[in-house]
């Protein structure tokens, strides 16, 4: 008698299982299976997208309850596993801060859910109109390298709470922690619901892989999270896309004699040096208006900050970038082993020996510099000189290149908090705190993870991945009559 795999039986019991469902009226669970104990992973798009297909199918037939309660249990998983996935995306991407990891995953729990989804009702003499939001069905979300698993379980929150299933393509960098805990929610999902393969993800994700999601038409929407290459090559394809893209934020601090500079410091090292300044929104370069410039310098080397000598500078750029077409704006290629680096691993290339519980490294520039232009994603601030508020404000301007993404400001006068938020025209613009006060985190709101700044939804909802409906019921229930 021949030898029957485990994995061929599982997908027999698996097949009749399906059949049967479709006989009793209930969903059918899709004929596609991932191997063992990998809910959701596989190894092509076209598979991945075709299972996910069954997910949303298996969604819509559960309805808004099911939907309320994956948001719960991913929540959830997000804050009991926090350590542990935590370390796993640690140990596979090596970047930012290790002892940062566990914060952004506890963050999770504040990403908006199924009751941010009300619709909008009319009635009167011709009768009763319904706006609701729709889902889209499948959406294909490409996720960073720099917040591998949180990014992905706040798509997860807001997408699946808006009624869609989802493929992702991760960063290949971050690609294993992604099927890890994808495979780990599908799991939950499935033993809680019996929906199976709502989540799903490429094992080995690669420029095929996204080609392969953008030109499916079982694909109806795309979701990037990511930098400039990936945002232009979504925004080509031709199908909507929702571009959480780069930023470049700058703060400014105002010449303000009403200023905490101690608070304004801690402020900006508490959202710069954040998991080292892989935040997207996190403050980049800092532009101080006369006096307030050694004020502030001062303040950061009383809360922490080391500041590098010009020599120190060069030899830490010497490393970090070269370059290929010619210098200017974004032409800098950065050396990805030092994104999201420590601050004694960036001093030690400057031969220079700091305490690792160091958060952060402060360089004087000028508004030209690399490390004012490029997104360089390093605990390495710099801080240039304004003349006036205005000078402040035109480098300011400069330094984001309109990417319309996040920019800070400390000042007390409120005329100014003003002008620079409409000069910006930034998504987010936070006054007189950390960063990440504009995520909820320190100042009221919510989070996500993806930040629509290119395609201008801005911070994600629910609602941003849904369609509108309209369902109108003419004269006959007129219950205001
Ligand atoms: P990245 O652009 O290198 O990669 C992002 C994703 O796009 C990955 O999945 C990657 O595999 C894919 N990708 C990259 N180039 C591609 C191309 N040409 N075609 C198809 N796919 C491509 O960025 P990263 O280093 O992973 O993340 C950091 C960048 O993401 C920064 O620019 C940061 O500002 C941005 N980001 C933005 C937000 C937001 O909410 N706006 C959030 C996080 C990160």
């Amino acid at each position: 008698m021949s030898q029957i795999s485990e994995e061929a039986i599982r997908d027999v019991v698996t097949e009749v299982l399906s059949r049967l469902q479709s006989t009793s009226g209930a969903p059918a669970a899709p004929a596609i299976h991932t191997r063992p104990g990998r809910h959701g992973v596989f190894d092509d798009a076209d598979t991945a997208i075709a299972a996910a297909r069954g997910g949303f199918e298996q969604l819509r037939a559960k309805g808004w309850a099911a939907r309320t309660r994956i948001v719960e249990i991913v929540k959830q998983m997000c804050v009991d596993n926090a350590q542990r996935w935590g370390d796993i995306e640690y140990n596979e991407t090596k970047i930012g801060r290790h002892a940062h990891k566990p914060a952004k995953l506890q963050g999770v729990k504040n990403v908006l859910g199924t009751e941010y989804l009300m619709p909008y009702g009319m009635s009167g003499d011709l009768g009763i109109t319904m706006d609701e939001a729709a889902p889209w069905g499948v959406i294909a979300a490409i996720t960073p390298l720099t917040h591998s698993i949180p990014t992905i379980a706040g798509n997860i929150v807001n997408m699946v709470a808006a009624g869609n299933a989802i493929v992702c393509n991760p960063h290949p960098g971050g690609a294993g922690c992604a099927a890890l805990a994808i495979d780990e929610i599908n799991e939950a999902i499935k033993a809680e619901l019996g929906i199976s393969n709502l989540i799903c993800t490429i094992e080995k994700p690669s420029l095929d892989s996204f080609d392969a999601l953008c030109k499916s038409p079982d694909v109806d929407l795309l979701c990037i999270t990511g930098g400039p290459g990936v945002v232009d090559a979504a925004m080509k394809v031709g199908k909507r896309a929702v571009c959480a893209g780069p930023g470049n934020p700058p703060v400014v601090v105002d010449d303000c004699s009403a200023l905490d500079f101690d608070r304004v410091a801690r402020d900006i090292i508490t959202g710069g040096g954040f998991d080292n300044n892989l935040l997207c929104i996190g403050e980049k370069q800092i532009f101080a208006v006369g006096p307030s410039y050694q004020l502030t310098l001062d303040a950061l080397k009383r809360q922490g900050a080391v500041v590098l000598n010009s020599q120190q500078l060069e030899a830490i750029k010497k490393e970090v970038f070269s370059y290929k077409d010619g210098v200017g704006c974004r032409k800098a290629i950065l050396n990805r082993k030092f994104v999201g680096a420590n601050p004694h691993e960036l001093a030690a290339v400057a031969g220079l020996n700091i305490d690792p519980k160091v958060e952060m490294l402060i360089a004087e520039t000028g508004e030209d510099d690399v490390f004012v232009q490029e997104e360089q994603m390093m605990p390495l601030l710099p801080i240039v000189r304004a003349n006036c508020f205005q000078d402040a404000l035109r480098m300011a301007k400069k330094s984001e290149h309109g990417d319309k993404h996040s920019a800070m400001i400390h000042t007390m006068n409120v005329a100014k908090m003003t002008e620079m938020g409409r000069l910006m025209d930034t998504t987010i613009f936070v006054k007189n705190g950390p960063c990440t006060a504009g995520l909820g985190m320190g100042g009221e709101g919510f989070i996500s993870y993806s930040i629509a700044t290119t395609t201008g939804e801005g911070i994600t909802t629910p609602r941003t991945f849904t369609r509108f409906r309209r369902c109108t019921l003419v004269n006959d229930l007129n219950i205001i009559a």
